[in-house]
């Protein structure tokens, strides 16, 4: 198991492509932080987990878009932790089918409060941890949306995701003396519930189908494994072949 003693943590855990990458890092034997904001699906997603890996995985209810609340977290719980090696930014939201002109203030408030700021509140607090323990793994959830600029009438989700691609870039470059990798996956569509309302025809995929949570989970495990020590700054597609 290529993560023993390691101690990840995943944003978004509870469900979808973040259950599936807590899920596969237990497997590899890391210790499991995960945040979600329903408490009822952390609990059932800690209890399924641990089953298969005991005491593998914790779930907490902390929103990543508070800031105060990401802190608070980290001074009561991550000090318990000798050191967290792995971060893995997943946790978004998705907000559909308003033309730029509709989406509010508001609208760019809420999307990029998680979408990006969440991004930043819990990477912030976990440099300094990885400065200390000489290296660690950050992987950020981006989308194929942000990259070909597939989805008409999201502009909020989109720009949110083209700002984690830049800020990957800019952060591994930043944090490659202290032997941190940053890189992001860019999922085309992957069969989850933020994907439920939107009748995807798969023909119009190169592979024939979409990814499930699992296909995204194995490519985060890669980049957080040594076998892709040389690999920083990059995003890795994953979307079957579409718009290459
Ligand atoms: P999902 O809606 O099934 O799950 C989202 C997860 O994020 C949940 O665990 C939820 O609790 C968590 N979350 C949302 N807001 C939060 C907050 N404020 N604080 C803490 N946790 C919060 O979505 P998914 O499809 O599994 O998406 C996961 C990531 O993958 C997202 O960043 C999404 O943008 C990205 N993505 C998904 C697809 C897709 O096709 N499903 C494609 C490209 C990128």
């Amino acid at each position: 198991m290529s993560l023993s003693g390691k101690t990840a943590l995943v944003s978004g855990g509870n469900r979808g492509i973040g259950r599936a990458i807590v899920e596969r890092l237990a497997r590899e034997g890391s210790k499991v932080l995960f945040l979600g904001r329903n408490e009822r699906e952390n609990r059932q997603v800690e209890a399924e987990i641990n089953r298969l890996y005991p005491d593998a995985v914790r779930g907490f209810a902390v929103d990543v878009a508070d800031e105060a609340a990401v802190n608070d977290w980290f001074a009561a719980v991550a000090e318990q932790y000798d050191s967290l090696d792995i971060l893995v930014n997943n946790a978004g939201i998705c907000q559909l089918s308003k033309s730029f002109t509709e989406v509010s203030d508001a609208d760019w408030a809420a999307t990029l409060g998680v979408n990006l700021y969440g991004v930043i509140h819990l990477t912030r607090q976990i440099i300094p941890r990885m400065k200390n323990a000489h290296g660690g793994k950050i992987v950020h959830v981006a989308s194929l949306a942000a990259e070909v600029g597939g989805i008409a009438t999201a502009a909020d989700y989109v720009g949110s995701k083209a700002a984690v691609i830049g800020l990957t870039k800019s952060l591994a470059r930043e944090l490659a003396p202290y032997q941190i990798n940053v890189n992001a996956v860019a999922p085309g569509f992957v069969r989850t519930q933020m994907t439920e309302a939107m009748a995807v025809d798969e023909s119009i995929i190169p592979l024939g189908r979409m990814a499930e949570p699992e296909d995204i989970a194995s490519a985060v495990y890669f980049l957080v494994s040594e076998e892709s020590r040389c690999i920083t700054g990059t995003t890795l597609d994953i979307n079957g072949g579409l718009f290459m």
